[in-house]
């Protein structure tokens, strides 16, 4: 039983399966930072990489419901927070995931990232939740990029007074929609520059 135990809890790169770290230095290696400026509204925005390869597998994996991959995801999303070196303090926020998402999988996705990653917290402070979903917004899978615009206006409201220089974690950028919507209520909130950053990208957003 320890045994079983031990193998369930032993650290697997997310990357290349490799026993003994969450992310081995060989596949962070391997990630190369993407950084946009041209995204309206956001300071830049960057990702560890594009949608594809380990990246998409994790992820995948993670949503499906292995909440450990969040080890490893967390380090993706430090890795290029620093790689970036973005204005600090930098205040940590994440896209929430709906409730009934949170229902099936059993959590908040990027709150459980957030909450492995191991950085300064003066340098970088973490806020959980401070984004909320409105009702009636609904899971953004499946719709078209118009469908997905519409869906997301006003689709988040920030649950307190913010400041400074506000960071967006999120998981795939798509079409940028969930980051504009983002934007909105954190300007809404009082943040003064925002930037982003993403575990990756679909090729269309930058
Ligand atoms: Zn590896």
């Amino acid at each position: 039983m320890q045994r079983l135990i031990d193998l369930l809890f032993t650290p697997r790169c997310i990357g290349c399966s490799q026993i003994g770290q969450h992310l081995c230095q060989n596949c962070e290696r391997h990630l190369v930072p993407i950084s946009s400026n041209r995204f309206a509204g956001y300071e830049s925005i960057s990702t560890a990489g594009d949608y594809g390869g380990w990246l998409r597998d994790a992820l995948i994996g993670y949503k499906s419901g292995n909440k450990q991959i969040s080890n490893g995801l967390a380090l993706v999303i430090a890795g290029t927070l620093l790689a970036t070196r973005l204005p600090q303090p930098l205040t940590l926020v994440h896209i929430p995931t709906s409730r009934e998402k949170i229902a099936e999988r059993g959590f908040d996705s990027l709150q459980e990232i957030l909450k492995s990653i191991e950085l300064d917290p003066v340098r970088y402070p973490i806020k959980l939740g401070q984004l909320q979903v409105r009702a009636g917004v609904k899971d953004q899978v499946g719709l078209s990029a118009q469908e997905r615009k519409r869906n997301l206006l006003g689709a988040f409201q920030s649950v307190s007074q913010i400041s400074g220089n506000v960071c967006v974690i999120d998981d795939v950028i798509t079409t940028g929609a969930t980051l504009n919507a983002a934007r909105t209520a954190l300007k809404l909130a009082g943040a003064q520059r925002i930037f982003g950053v993403a575990i990756c990208g679909s090729k269309q957003w930058r």
